[in-house]
């Protein structure tokens, strides 16, 4: 069994829906094979952006409802033959036809809460799913859909639930088991919690669907099929010598995909981690290249430095002077000062010389966490013995 995990620039047309296709269908040569898949290219931000303008009673969600209703009807006009398409249009529809229920009840109350929401940006995995289904099927798969929320059961925290493993495991272990088809496809993103609600797993969280059904089904590999030919050294749209990382382990892939690289959603390795589960990037748009392996096994002599990544919009603020040296209780108070502020610190060094301290956080905290700085040291800063906080 592979578990393959397409992204929504994979999926993101017709003509990019059939290089999806042949992959899937050379790989089936081979091995039972799960599908996830994301919902079309900007269909999630565009149910988002719809389901805000509901709710702030702006008609024009109307319009935007119709648009994602004409991306998806085009696309399966363009990649069904003629006599199955009704079929899966009316498919389509149906999904279609629930979600405008729900925005139109967002519209009428001017609210939008948590659960609801939920609900609505399900809808783009849903469709997804069944267009890349119906469309396997057309081309002779043995394929089948299935409703990820039938099988990943979480808490009720909308936006970003937290898997129960232990339900979700078992399930789905029964079904698969119980089930023949070469190929299954399944929407990322969406779960179930308890009262059957639809949840989600957090933005890019398909990544993460294709991991717990990996980990679930100790699957050979977890291949991640994106737009990149796979991790590289350093955001390549910055740094033009960027290259792709051949190999990376697990710890040191998690590291880069919490630092800022893109294509992987960071806790996507946590549920393959102790199965050991090798995963594949690769690039649906290059499936020669060779992508990037992430596992355990890594060669000795392997460069020992993988990657550089960066996060955005964060100010480094530095507390310096004479009072700060072999003083006890400095850093406490520092860190006390923006603890009470509800500041996130996110990097941290300090001179040897404890001469001075450098701490970075976000942006939008700096000028909160420079006056509770400022007003924490007042005594040291009016006797010159610290300088005012440095921004
Ligand atoms: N469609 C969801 C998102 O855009 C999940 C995913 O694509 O991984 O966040
Ligand atoms: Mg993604």
């Amino acid at each position: 069994m592979i578990v393959l995990k397409f992204g929504g620039t994979s999926v993101a047309n017709s003509v990019n829906i059939k290089l999806v296709l042949n992959i899937i269908n050379k790989k089936v040569e081979t091995s039972k094979l799960i599908v996830v898949v994301s919902a079309l290219s900007g269909v999630t931000d565009l149910l988002l952006l719809t389901a805000e303008k509901a709710a702030h009673k702006n008609v024009e969600y109307k319009t935007n409802f119709a648009q994602i209703a004409q991306k998806h009807i085009d696309t399966v006009t363009e990649l069904i033959a003629n006599d199955q398409q009704k079929w899966v249009v009316n498919k389509i529809n149906v999904y279609l036809t629930q979600l405008k229920t729900i925005l139109d009840g967002c519209f009428m109350l001017g609210e939008l809460s948590p659960r609801t929401l939920d609900a609505i940006i399900g809808f783009g995995e849903l469709m997804s799913s069944e267009i890349i289904t119906s469309a396997l099927q057309q081309s002779g798969a043995n394929c089948a859909f299935k409703d990820s929320r039938e099988l990943i059961k979480t808490d009720s925290n909308f936006g970003k639930a937290a898997v129960n493993f232990k339900k979700t495991d078992a399930l789905i272990c029964a079904f698969f088991n119980d089930n023949n088809s070469q190929i299954k496809v399944l929407p990322g993103f969406i779960s179930s919690d308890e009262a059957e609600n639809t949840t989600t797993l957090g933005r890019g969280g398909s990544d993460y669907t294709a991991a717990i059904l990996a980990n679930a089904m100790h699957a050979k590999s977890l291949e991640i099929w994106t737009d990149v030919s796979g991790m590289y050294t350093a955001n390549p749209k910055i740094v033009n010598q960027a290259k792709p990382i051949n190999r990376i382990s697990y710890q040191e892939a998690m590291e880069l995909s919490h630092f800022g690289a893109k294509v992987l959603y960071p806790p996507t390795i946590q549920p393959v981690l102790n199965s050991k589960i090798p995963i594949w990037i690769k690039n649906t748009f290059d499936p020669m290249a060779d992508g990037t392996l992430i596992s355990d096994n890594l060669p000795v002599n392997s460069n020992p430095i993988k990657g550089i990544s960066h996060i955005d919009a964060i100010t480094l603020l530095t507390l310096e002077g004479p009072g700060l040296i072999g003083i006890l209780g400095a850093s406490k108070r520092l860190f006390e000062a923006l603890y009470n502020q509800n500041i996130n610190v996110i990097f941290i060094t300090q001179a040897s010389s404890e001469h001075s301290i450098c701490i970075g956080i976000l942006n939008v905290d700096a000028s909160k966490a420079v006056k509770a700085i400022n007003l924490m040291f007042e005594n040291e800063i009016s006797k010159n013995k610290i300088n005012s906080c440095i921004v």
